[in-house]
């Protein structure tokens, strides 16, 4: 498929410039060794040296719709021949098409669209909605989290990216979530698990005060801090406690939304509704950054007569509503949530319980539509992962181990502590799934090499 020659002086030179004047986003500048890239189509990537890649990443899973989606190249092209900028204030056509697509996906009356660059611009307008509708302060995140890595999104996280930045979490506490394989409530059932984690929540609101809580967030589906799918009824009890206590329930659906879940969004397989939907990635596959709030008609009210107190330069960009455009339509004319749910339940589960089975390293097999985990462990009795929590360096090594051996079995994966992350284009074709589940089943011969 690579349309390129090699090239690897071409490479060396590409590479040797980044060296020179990338400044790289959450890395030792000293020891980061990026790949260059020269190319990229469909479900594939490819280097100057003439090696290809299956993207089993989707980057940082956000390319949904594959690399190069020939509707959404065209959509910017041409967007780009009419009108490339426009200030927010104005109204024009490509940005009210993208809020009325998006308003008709999201979930009940979350029917208006406050346009972003990206998700962490997203959550920081969500939780200041949520403060200036409810005059409240605190917001409530999970422990197991992320949800960006600006100011307020970054103290909203859990997992260990927010240690650094720890200083201004004023008005953020977090909570467990539900995580029945290593359960913070010694659960042994997910009626146990659910049951349990709604009672930790409402007795965290309780302690907090609920006339101080303006907002609970949550990921739909817990993302990068280990694809964890609530058990059924939690959202739902969530849901329950936001109404109780008058508090914002928001959903950050930008790493679960428009399709990779096999729905539009997460929260439609359980038919949960939030009051503010925070979304990015999957809506344009991140060809031009772009990212949003869905609000509910109540929220938006608010501001009905006051002012909304935010927004950027670029907020709800042209090429960036464009490139939304193309890719909603192309992903309902070509059924492309359909495939991502089809691959999800007819080839990646059941394909990696197989692996499972045969793979004294994988844990737990977890996910839905084309968004998996395989949580790697050294000991499937005791659960013992195969690195330790937030590992680096050389205790870090098994995985480095298991991700350099995808890599040479042409896969690229996504991984992050002792989980690789298997989360390809939603539209990932079965052929190139069995692919996948070909290479994971050759590097996970390495990591078994770590187990007791
Ligand atoms: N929320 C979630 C759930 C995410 O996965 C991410 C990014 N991985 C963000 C927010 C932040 O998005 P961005 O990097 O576009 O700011």
């Amino acid at each position: 498929m690579s349309t390129q020659q090699p090239d690897p002086q071409a490479g060396a030179a590409v590479k040797a410039a980044d060296r020179a004047h990338v400044f790289h986003s959450w890395s030792a500048q000293g020891l980061v060794d990026p790949l260059a890239v020269a190319g990229a189509e469909g479900s594939y990537f490819w280097d100057y040296d003439g090696n290809r890649y299956l993207d089993f990443s989707s980057q940082l899973v956000n390319t949904n719709i594959g690399h190069q989606h020939p509707k959404v190249v065209a959509a910017v092209q041409e967007q780009a021949a009419r009108l490339c900028t426009i200030a927010p204030g104005f109204a024009v056509d490509v940005r009210s098409e993208a809020a009325r697509l998006i308003a008709e996906r999201t979930p009940g009356d979350l029917d208006k669209v406050f346009f972003t660059n990206g998700g962490a611009e997203a959550v920081e307008n969500a939780v200041r909605m949520a403060r200036l509708h409810t005059g409240r302060t605190k917001v409530l995140s999970a422990y197991r989290s992320y949800h960006g890595a600006t100011a307020a999104a970054i103290n909203l996280t859990g997992d260990p990216r927010r240690w650094p930045s720890d200083t201004a979490s004023a008005g953020v506490v977090h909570f467990w979530g539900p995580y029945l394989y290593r359960s913070h409530f010694h659960a042994t059932t997910e009626e146990q698990e659910c049951e349990r984690a709604l009672a930790h929540l409402e007795e965290v609101v309780a302690f907090e005060g609920p006339q101080t809580v303006a907002a609970i967030i949550l990921e739909t589906i817990v993302g990068t801090a280990g694809i964890l799918v609530p058990p059924a009824g939690y959202l739902a009890g969530v849901r329950e406690i936001c109404d109780r206590y008058g508090i914002v329930f928001v959903l950050d659906e930008v790493m679960a939304g428009f399709g990779r879940t096999g729905e539009w969004f997460a929260a439609d397989h359980w038919r949960v509704t939030p009051d503010l939907l925070t979304f990015a990635k999957g809506v344009n596959s991140g060809y031009v950054p772009l990212g949003g709030v869905a609000i509910s008609a109540e929220i938006a009210a608010t501001f009905d007569r006051r002012p909304y107190p935010g927004g950027l330069t670029y907020s709800g960009h042209p090429l960036a509503c464009a490139s939304a455009v193309a890719t909603i339509n192309a992903m309902a004319e070509e059924g492309i949530v359909e495939n991502a749910a089809r691959i999800g339940e007819s080839v990646l589960g059941p394909g990696l319980r197989e692996l499972a089975e045969r793979h004294p390293s994988v844990g737990e097999v977890r996910g839905l539509g084309v968004f998996w985990a395989l949580e790697l462990v050294k000991d499937r009795v005791t659960r013992e992962p195969l690195v330790p929590y937030n590992a680096s360096g050389e205790a870090a090594a098994p995985m480095g181990a298991f991700a350099a051996a995808c890599k040479k079995a042409g896969l690229w994966p996504f991984v992050n502590m002792n989980r690789t992350h298997v989360v390809p284009p939603c539209t990932v074709t079965e052929a190139e799934a069995k692919e996948g589940l070909a290479a994971l089943d050759e590097a996970l011969t390495v990591a078994d090499r770590y187990t007791v």
